[in-house]
């Protein structure tokens, strides 16, 4: 047999390669072997019909928190919120601190099947437990990993100098919550490869439009200059008003993220496949949804070449979904509604070469309400 599993007839979204159509993928191993018309099946171990699903690179999802093994909030497993989802890869944005990050190595990213990513939450200068940048980039040069510096919206803005300083020298990225600080402020310290997450957050604070409601032009800077602007749906992060304001503005975000988190993950965002849905409710076309949960944020990781494709050679991280029809209502933060007549259902995921046969979160009721956001009067729904 020249193939372990090939998948058939379904239609392949894969924007790296520029492929919208029925194709054939098969895979050999840990790696994709072969995207085509018509492959034969009867070289494969096992077939499996994907006619009337998409077919898609594993989803990645930029934002997330899966530090469980610490044992308190706010972590949520990976492997039954992630991979069963279809996010075969994801970034850990900084619910460990410098200290805590050889402990979450060992007890949880090695006992992960997602691929798990992560920053470091760059502690307070004036803090109980605080490190230097110097320590901060060595920890990020010592972990394949490890791949940068967050900066969380409590901490004090005098740890964003040090954050930036340790992302350079350790070779990482910087990622910045859009409510951590005035935007305009905040954006004169982010570099290309920089991510701002919660970008269309629900300006209870520092919101990404001025006085006038026009998005701010450091922000049309910072994207041009590539830096990442990233969903980050979270608790506070995401609201469907601000996102319609800024693409009426022709803004949009680079790269959809859930935040996923135990304040959020019973509602309003459940998971990626669920965020992602949004975006079709906003009017963004399934293929670009795809296309900012996969090759984009591989680009954002530095992994595009191994990640976020089915080129061959790359790695074997592959989704199935099927595209219900139907009339779906979506939440956001504050609690508005806005409907979309498609829903993202994956069915099938394949990591590295192996189906995925885990448990999946099934959801309980929505603690979230007191949780919202001040400054907002909530409709009742
Ligand atoms: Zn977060």
């Amino acid at each position: 047999m020249r193939w372990n599993i090939l998948i058939t007839g379904g239609r392949v979204i894969d924007p790296f390669q520029g492929i919208d159509g029925i194709r054939d993928v098969a895979i050999d191993g840990t790696r994709v072997a072969e995207v085509g018309e018509n492959l034969p099946a009867d070289l494969a171990e096992r077939v499996i019909d994907a006619s009337g699903r998409v077919v898609t690179p594993g989803l990645i999802d930029l934002h997330v928190h899966n530090y469980t093994s610490r044992g308190n909030r706010p972590s949520v497993d990976s492997d039954t919120t992630n991979l069963a989802n279809g996010v075969t890869t994801a970034l850990d944005a900084g619910t460990a601190t410098p200290a805590e990050y050889p402990h979450y190595w060992e007890s949880d990213i090695q006992n992960t099947r997602v691929r798990l990513y992560s920053l470091v939450r760059m502690p307070d200068p004036h803090g109980p437990d605080p490190s230097s940048a110097g320590e901060v980039k060595d920890l990020i040069t010592s972990y394949d990993t490890l791949l940068g510096v967050k900066f969380h919206h409590s901490q004090h803005f005098a740890s964003l100098p040090m954050a930036r300083e340790a992302a350079d020298f350790g070779g990482g990225i910087l990622m910045c919550e859009a409510y951590g600080a005035p935007i305009p402020q905040l954006l004169d310290w982010m570099n290309p490869g920089d991510i701002l997450t919660h970008t269309f957050h629900a300006a209870f604070r520092f919101p990404i439009f001025d006085h006038r409601g026009d998005v701010w032009q450091k922000i049309w800077d910072a994207k041009e200059r590539g830096v990442y602007l990233d969903i980050g749906h979270g608790a506070r992060g995401f609201a469907f008003r601000t996102m319609e304001q800024a693409m009426a503005q022709g803004l949009k975000p680079d790269t959809i993220s859930t935040d996923v988190h135990v304040g959020n993950i019973d509602g309003p965002v459940y998971d990626m496949p669920t965020t992602m849905s949004k975006m079709l409710a906003l009017g963004i076309p399934l293929a670009e949804v795809f296309d900012m949960s996969t090759r984009i944020p591989a680009r954002a990781l530095s992994q595009e070449k191994e990640l976020g494709s089915l080129s061959p050679g790359t790695v074997a991280d592959v989704v199935i979904s099927k595209i219900e029809a139907g009339e779906f209502t979506y939440l956001d933060v504050l609690h508005e509604e806005r409907s979309a007549n498609e829903k993202i259902v994956p069915e099938t995921v394949i990591y590295s070469g192996n189906v995925y046969d885990g448990e999946r979160y099934s959801p309980v009721e929505m603690t979230h309400r007191e949780d919202a956001p001040p400054g907002f009067i909530l409709t009742e729904t």
